[in-house]
């Protein structure tokens, strides 16, 4: 599948093909799912590289996997038959994460590490100080022992990797560092992936679940470095001169590599060879790709490239940095607004008017949260309907000024909905996670808290900070 020439997505046929590659100077690839799974190479991905190395194509890789070094990737690459590759055109979410912490830190400030031995080799080679990986044992039997365990005065940083070490004494320490420093300590992520599929079908737990572990015990969120987080497409750019109109990012999910690809104004190739299957595709007809970045704005470049993207940028001092992604599937009269929050929590919202629902599925969580349609809801999907068919400079026109609301939604959640009466659409986005209705409210009180607040926008140039509570049992 492909933009770049076309507003819709499409199925890459010889002639597209060409025409699609023959405009880009750059590839970027995502490895797992794409160019290999576990040690064995993905069918014919060596062979492809060849060619677009023989072509004169620029291949940089972008992967979250963060087990391994730059060296070790390049090592893979020779080994399992693809092109050549230097340490620099490998962007890994260890080395990421290393660069961003060098950036990040004030000089000789260290980082607690919770990961592999490729990620304390990754900071030792910015520079970065680190302790932590490899196996850890409590520091004695009681709680009391844990608490009191002694705590390096340098670190300033707590980064949580793929570690197959992970244990209790690990998460303890990340939390006593958290909670020593407050702010001035900070926590980051090398990803957000739930699993890591292996070949045969299997899967082992990914790094998502262990940043979830400490975000849990500290109760504040991770920078996360790893797609669909721009700042992997950052550092790609701080390396070599990247026109993001000549580049195609290839990936094998929807969520990470594809979402990152569309925040970033790059045309986007999917794979079927990974996460994403062709069903979850289907449907999606047209894309349209809000980027709000803080008066509306249109970008000219997305323009002349003629894209599958509208992209819009919105600014005003209270609106926070995030990006958003909408897909609009005609057929099926559904809006999926795919939102990513300054603090890189991404977060689904379904617009379903044959059924009449709105659904709301925050990404990290194993649940969703549905309500009935009403009168506004229906009007703003219809205008977003329209709208992808308009062009940016027409809607810049309409608007240049960003209303901002906020919305309380408060969650029933003694009695989890059966999906079976919800809609495909519904039923497919919810599938394997608990479902709870959701009812308008004046807020949760003094006593309660809100639970999480998804910000979205809308072409009307309405942008609404829902925030969820719970209800009183
Ligand atoms: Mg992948």
């Amino acid at each position: 599948m492909a933009g770049g020439g076309s507003r819709r997505c499409r199925r890459l046929e010889a002639e597209a093909a060409r025409a699609v590659l023959g405009a880009a100077d750059t590839l970027l690839f995502d490895c797992d799912g794409v160019l290999w799974r576990g040690e064995a190479a993905v069918g014919g991905a060596a062979a492809a590289l060849g060619r677009l190395a023989a072509a004169g194509k620029r291949l940089c890789y972008v992967t979250n996997n963060s087990s391994r070094t730059r060296a070790a990737y390049t090592e893979k690459l020779r080994r399992l038959g693809f092109p050549p590759a230097e340490p620099r055109h490998i962007f890994g979410s260890a080395y990421c994460a290393a660069r961003y912490l060098r950036q990040a830190l004030p000089p000789g400030a260290a980082a607690y590490v919770l990961g592999s031995p490729a990620l304390a080799a990754e900071l030792e080679a910015v520079g970065v100080p680190h302790l932590g990986p490899g196996p850890a044992a409590l520091p004695g039997p009681t709680p009391a022992d844990w608490a009191q365990a002694p705590l390096d005065p340098a670190v300033r940083a707590v980064l949580v990797g793929f570690d197959e070490h992970f244990s209790y004494a690990k998460l303890c320490q990340a939390l006593r560092y958290l909670l020593r420093g407050g702010p001035d300590c900070l926590l980051v992520g090398t990803n957000r992936d739930h699993r890591l599929p292996l070949e045969g079908g299997t899967a082992i737990p990914g790094t998502g679940c262990l940043v979830k572990a400490v975000e849990t015990a500290a109760q504040r969120e991770a920078f996360i470095v790893g797609k669909p987080n721009r700042y992997m497409f950052d550092c790609v750019v701080s390396e070599f001169n990247i026109d993001p109109a000549r580049t195609i990012m290839v990936g094998d999910r929807l969520d990470t590599d594809i979402l990152m690809g569309n925040s970033c104004g790059l045309t986007t190739l999917l794979t079927l060879t990974g996460v994403t299957t062709l069903d979850e595709v289907k449907g999606h007809q047209e894309i349209v790709g809000i980027s709000v970045v803080g008066v509306l704005s249109f970008s000219p470049s997305s323009a002349q490239a003629g894209s599958q993207l509208v992209r819009l940028t919105v600014q005003g001092q209270q609106d926070p940095l995030r990006n958003q992604t909408a897909l609009v599937d005609k057929s099926r009269s559904t809006v999926t607004y795919y939102i990513t929050s300054q603090s890189n929590h991404t977060a689904v919202v379904l617009y379903d008017s044959r059924n009449g629902y709105v659904c709301y599925k925050p990404v990290e969580q194993h649940v969703c949260y549905l309500r009935r349609m009403d009168a506004w809801d229906l009007q703003t999907l219809q205008m977003t309907l329209n709208t992808s068919e308009q062009r940016g400079d027409q809607l810049l026109r309409q608007n240049n000024q960003t209303e901002y609301y906020r919305e309380f939604l408060g969650i029933l959640a003694r009695q989890a909905v059966d999906p079976k009466s919800l809609g495909e659409a519904v039923q497919t986005l919810c599938e394997q996670t608990s479902i709870f209705w959701v009812r308008r409210g004046e807020g949760p009180g003094k006593q309660r808290l809100i639970y999480l607040c998804i910000d979205i926008c809308f072409p009307s140039n309405v942008c609404v900070s829902i925030c969820f509570y719970y209800l009183p049992e």
